[in-house]
């Protein structure tokens, strides 16, 4: 099953991706956590990519459309992926159709999670990320079991520069430009679903295992 998951910044994308890959074994693949290794290790991409995430805007389409491409060419996509943070612009979701096209394969559901934007601030203010393993917290909505902990790999957890209110309002900012017509466009598709990101994690992930089939 191929998978694109929609929404704003802080929607519960992330979130819902891993419990997606856990439950139907495949692989999640998220573009901000592959540039925050990248940053991590220092590499050259990782380097262009700081300069666009701290500032709030997208890594630009040539930086990234490669990037993702080469990831599902790689033997553990042979039964699926589930794609988080990709696409983010009609370019990013029109070069990733037509690979798919070429193969014969489609992706089969974009899963809409949508949460207004009187929420999204008061999320991310309120995430806490492990940069070592990619693991994403909440202080009151899912808090790790030690505090300032990860619980998958004890490693410290951040508050993301770019969680920091005023990089938020400029990434909804960008979302509402760039990210939000990708709705229409797999709308048209057909495969659009959408589902209330606003209830409590485990009902949203309830309504995605309706929509995906359990
Ligand atoms: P995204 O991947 O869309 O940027 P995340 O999955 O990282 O968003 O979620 C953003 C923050 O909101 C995280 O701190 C996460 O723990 C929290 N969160 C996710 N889903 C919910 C929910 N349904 N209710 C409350 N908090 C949530
Ligand atoms: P995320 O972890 O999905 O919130 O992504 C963090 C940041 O990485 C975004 O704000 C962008 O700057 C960058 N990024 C992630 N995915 C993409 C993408 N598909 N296209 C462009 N930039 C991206």
């Amino acid at each position: 099953m191929k998978i694109v998951m929609l929404g704003a910044p802080g929607a519960g994308k992330g979130t819902q991706a891993k419990k997606i890959a856990d439950k139907w074994q495949i692989p999640h693949i998220s573009t901000g956590d592959i540039f925050r290794a990248n940053i991590k290790q220092g590499t050259e991409l990782g380097k262009k990519a700081k300069a666009f995430i701290d500032k709030g805007m997208l890594v630009p389409d040539e930086l990234t459309i490669e990037l993702i491409i080469d990831r599902l060419h790689q033997a553990d996509c042979t039964n699926g992926y589930v794609l988080d943070g990709y696409p983010r612009t009609i370019p990013q979701a029109e070069s990733l159709t037509e690979v798919l096209d070429k193969l014969d394969e489609a992706i089969d559901y974009a899963v809409n999670v949508d949460v207004p934007d009187e929420n999204i601030v008061n999320r991310m203010s309120g995430r806490r990320a492990c940069l070592n393993c990619g693991a994403t917290y909440h202080i009151k909505y899912a808090p790790p079991v030690n505090e300032g902990i990860c619980d998958r790999c004890q490693s410290e957890l951040v508050l993301r520069d770019d969680d920091k209110p005023e990089t938020v309002l400029k990434r909804l900012e960008v979302y509402h430009e760039q990210t939000q017509p990708l709705i229409d466009y797999y709308e048209k598709l057909g495969v659009l679903r959408s589902v209330d990101g606003t209830k409590d994690l485990e009902d949203v992930f309830s309504a995605i295992v309706d929509i995906l089939g359990a």
